[in-house]
């Protein structure tokens, strides 16, 4: 059976279908949103704040109408976020999201404020990356996943997703949004590796300790004859150990291809559907300022396609389907990267996700060549085989009535 998605245009012609204070609200309230929220219900909005210098992320107003909404409704509405991997003051194109404290810094930045928002802000996973609930799941690669552990103070999740490119996943939408956002700090860097933590101390550098230093719970630490230990019990799995040991083998995570990438960011979105349950999230999709570059991205590049509009759903498999059929319907940006590949077939609409630049052995290919892949087919595929969702839909256009 087909799942509905309904579509909301970008296109405005008036204050009343404005994108951020109407459409979205009607957005949810197509999929039964209303029907859900109790009085003092609590609901986190989870959305993402952007890398520090990312100019695309999602609009403040967008979110902080969302919470207008739900205070309309009676309920109390959170902003969320999760800790992004790595050490907190890592410089790189990734670097700034590692805690609570930078991040909240990024956030307020790029206008996600209590006060802009009317609501509080806060990190899924808690002040540190720490919290999570463990999930036991039958996935492709993963049998256990660290969902984010802030989520059971919520009563509802509304999952609004920027739906944009992405380098590793192909695309970003929904479906990342769970696995890589509603995971915790660990739960994330396990996607992106193959969950093979070892240690081999013999490997050390000498008088080096900077992982003791690092380690948050003291899983790592000296015994009295100085010797390295690891002590499991004690470890919250945020591997930030591994991100400041240098290169010599002495502590490994392992890597892994962008498919096995993709398969296990799936897995981690079942898992957390499993235990927070897919009546309690709301996805809504902002298919705007779609970049091949995610919203991690410090930095950002003109838009490949124009703005689509807001898509929600009770299916985040369909809702992502929806999203990529149209922008894949879409006229390409002559101003964009797209535009400079050589080779493509010179069409004014085209799969274009098969043909966005891509990580290759951990560096950015900008795929001048044209070289087709479909990541974000296997993404998809993935998601529907593990039961997340159905790829056929039926798309529902909303129009909104203007007065006489
Ligand atoms: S950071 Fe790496 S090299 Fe340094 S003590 Fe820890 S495991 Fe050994
Ligand atoms: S030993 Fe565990 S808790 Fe300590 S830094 Fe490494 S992964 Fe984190």
């Amino acid at each position: 059976m087909k799942s509905d998605v309904y579509f909301l245009s970008a296109r405005t012609f008036s204050k009343r279908e404005s994108m951020a204070r109407i459409k979205g609200p009607i957005g949810l309230q197509k999929i039964g949103f209303e029907d859900k929220i109790r009085k003092d219900d609590k609901v986190v909005i989870k959305t993402h704040f952007g890398a520090l210098e990312n100019t695309r992320y999602l609009r403040p107003s967008y979110i902080r109408f969302l919470c207008d909404y739900v205070k309309r409704l009676g309920g109390h509405p959170s902003v969320a976020e999760s800790c992004g991997w790595g050490i907190p003051g890592a410089k790189g194109e990734y670097g700034g999201r590692a805690n609570e404290k930078e991040y909240l810094e990024v956030a307020l930045r790029h206008g996600f404020t209590p006060n802009t928002m009317g609501a509080p802000l806060l990190m899924l996973d808690g002040s540190e990356g720490l919290n999570y609930i463990i999930q036991k799941i039958k996935g492709e690669y993963f049998e256990e996943i660290r969902v984010a552990g802030r989520l059971q103070e919520f009563n509802h999740m509304i999952l609004a997703s920027h739906f944009k490119g992405h380098s590793g996943a192909g695309f970003g939408g929904a479906i990342k949004n769970l696995g890589i956002g509603c995971v915790s700090k660990g739960g994330k860097t396990e996607a992106h590796t193959s969950k093979t933590f070892a240690f081999n101390f013999e490997k050390c550098e000498p008088d080096c300790n900077r992982c003791v230093e690092i380690c948050p719970t003291g899983a790592l630490a000296r015994t009295q004859n100085k010797q390295l230990i690891f002590q499991e019990d004690k470890c919250r799995y945020c591997y930030m150990c591994s991100s400041v040991c240098k290169e010599n083998g002495a502590i490994e995570i392992g890597t892994v291809s962008r498919a096995q990438f993709i398969y296990q960011m799936v897995d981690n979105a079942k898992g957390v559907i499993d235990f927070y349950n897919n009546e309690n999230i709301s996805y809504i999709n902002y298919a705007i300022d779609i970049t091949w570059k995610c919203d991690c991205c410090g930095g950002s590049d003109v838009p490949f396609v124009n703005d689509i509009g807001i898509l929600t759903s009770k299916d985040p498999v369909a809702l992502d389907q929806a999203c990529v059929d149209l922008t894949h319907d879409s006229f390409m940006n002559r101003n964009s990267i797209l535009n400079e590949i050589q080779g493509l077939i010179p069409s004014e609409k085209y799969k274009w996700f098969s043909y966005i630049p891509r990580f290759e052995e951990g560096e950015i290919n900008l795929n001048k060549e044209g070289i087709k892949d479909h990541h974000w087919e296997i993404q998809l595929q993935a998601a529907e085989k593990i039961g997340l969702g159905n790829r056929d839909y039926n798309l529902i256009p909303i129009e909104i009535e203007q007065e006489e």
